[in-house]
């Protein structure tokens, strides 16, 4: 096979792995040095998206698609008819250096199917990021996959390499797992975010010690600054939006994680049930795309706008509502909590309000040292006046009073359409 069929062959298996965006890591990635290299076809090179929303590419690929484990909702699980292969280390060294001159990625997504032993597997994905920041002198970001089953020592070992790593958490809870991918265990991948967090610690400290060493001496080495990772795939199972939500925030709090991925089932053979017609899988039309984005909605209130798991689905309803946003949802069953006075609350308070995020809430407040806010004010700061309206008073004003709950649900609806277009950042 040449190397153009391998790009081919193992950037299309790498595409359903979600877990990847370099946020995170600042361009100097300690004493891993920097270059400004470029020549070949940008096959494999995905766009992911940083935490303040910067688009950036990445050479996404498999290291191998061969696989020893078989899970019912891969590509390429070890019953799947499909041709495999391998890059060899020199090879994707290469063309990482090459894609990387030419402009064509800011990184590299590494992963790999299962073809020997976990830490076999690991041991070639960390060589070519040793190769590529030792001997090619590579300081673009590199994203590594962390193959379940790996032991502490190959982490520790690829944390220093990598700007960040991932374990797949894949499905929410074991009974899944052991359903859909019985060669994984919860307790294998779990095991891995903890071998994460306590070397990142331990890393974290003896840095702190040898921060003021003489000249001459070298600091201890930086661990994966970009830290952890995970990929949730969403629909292949019977969980729901509750389960995924009280997971993530678990996960969040436990492994100081950077990002939980959700990623909308795809049928691994394209049509429902896939063309293996495995009946493990759901029966679905297509990928839960609106779930997704929802998810995403939900996991953006857990982080940044310090909801509770059990405020953003309350009284066991067991699934997001589709045609609104989580914080909709929530400000529609809470009006008792509204008005707010745009010109009194305070940061906390700003972040419950509907078409009010972080950065205006911010701006709010400093703006209010010296001035009180009008609502053009508000607009101008970047509050999305049409959503905010029920939900605010400026100097004791209303733009409209919120009456009945279902009618303001309506007219949302209508807003965010088939909830898509709904930005990320700021709802
Ligand atoms: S371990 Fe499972 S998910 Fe990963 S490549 Fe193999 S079959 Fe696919």
């Amino acid at each position: 096979m040449d190397l153009e069929e391998k790009i081919s062959l193992l950037a299309a298996a790498a595409k359903y792995d979600a877990s990847c965006a370099s946020s995170g890591s600042g361009a100097d990635s300690g004493s891993r040095g920097k270059c400004g290299f470029g020549a070949s076809v940008p096959a494999g090179v995905c766009h992911s998206w940083t935490e303040d929303g910067r688009c950036v590419s990445l050479l996404k690929v498999l290291f191998s698609n061969s696989c020893r484990f078989d899970c019912a909702y891969c590509v390429n699980r070890a019953s799947a008819d499909l041709k495999r292969g391998s890059f060899t280390v020199q090879e994707l060294v290469e063309l990482t250096c090459e894609f990387y001159r030419r402009n064509y990625i800011e990184g590299l997504f590494l992963s790999s199917g299962i073809f020997a032993d976990p830490d076999i597997v690991m041991e070639k994905l960390i060589e070519t990021a040793k190769t590529l920041r030792r001997e090619s002198g590579y300081g673009g970001y590199i994203h590594l996959k962390i193959i379940p089953g790996a032991g502490e020592k190959s982490i520790r070992e690829a944390g220093v390499w990598a700007d960040r790593l991932s374990v797949n958490i894949e499905l929410p809870t074991d009974k899944s797992l052991q359903t859909l991918a019985p060669q994984k265990s919860g307790q294998v991948i779990l095991g891995a975010m903890g071998d994460f967090s306590g070397l990142s610690a331990a890393f974290e400290e003896d840095r702190r010690k040898t921060r003021f060493l003489p000249q001459g001496k070298s600091a201890a080495p930086v661990f994966a600054p970009a830290g952890q990772s995970t990929q949730l795939i969403v629909g292949a199972s019977a969980e729901d939006d509750r389960q995924i939500i009280n997971l993530s925030s678990a996960l969040y709090r436990k492994f100081s994680l950077r990002r939980v991925y959700y990623s909308a089932f795809i049928h691994p053979g394209g049509s429902a049930r896939g063309s293996a017609g495995d009946l493990r899988l759901p029966d679905i039309p297509g990928p839960p795309l609106v779930r997704e984005h929802r998810l995403y909605q939900a996991d953006w209130l857990l982080r940044f706008y310090h909801f509770a798991a059990d405020e953003i689905l309350e009284n066991n309803e067991p699934f997001l509502d589709s045609h609104i946003d989580p914080k909709t949802a929530w400000a529609l069953r809470h009006l008792d909590f509204f008005p707010v006075e745009i010109n009194r609350a305070d940061y906390e308070t700003l972040l419950r309000v509907p078409g009010i995020g972080a950065k205006t809430a911010r701006r709010v407040l400093e703006t209010r040292r010296s001035r009180s806010l009008s609502f053009d004010g508000l607009r101008r700061m970047g509050a999305v006046l049409k959503r905010a309206r029920y939900f605010i008073t400026c100097g004791g004003s209303f733009i409209e009073r919120p009456d009945d709950p279902r009618r303001i649900r309506r007219i949302l609806s209508d807003i965010d359409g088939a909830g898509m277009q709904l930005p990320l950042f700021e709802f």
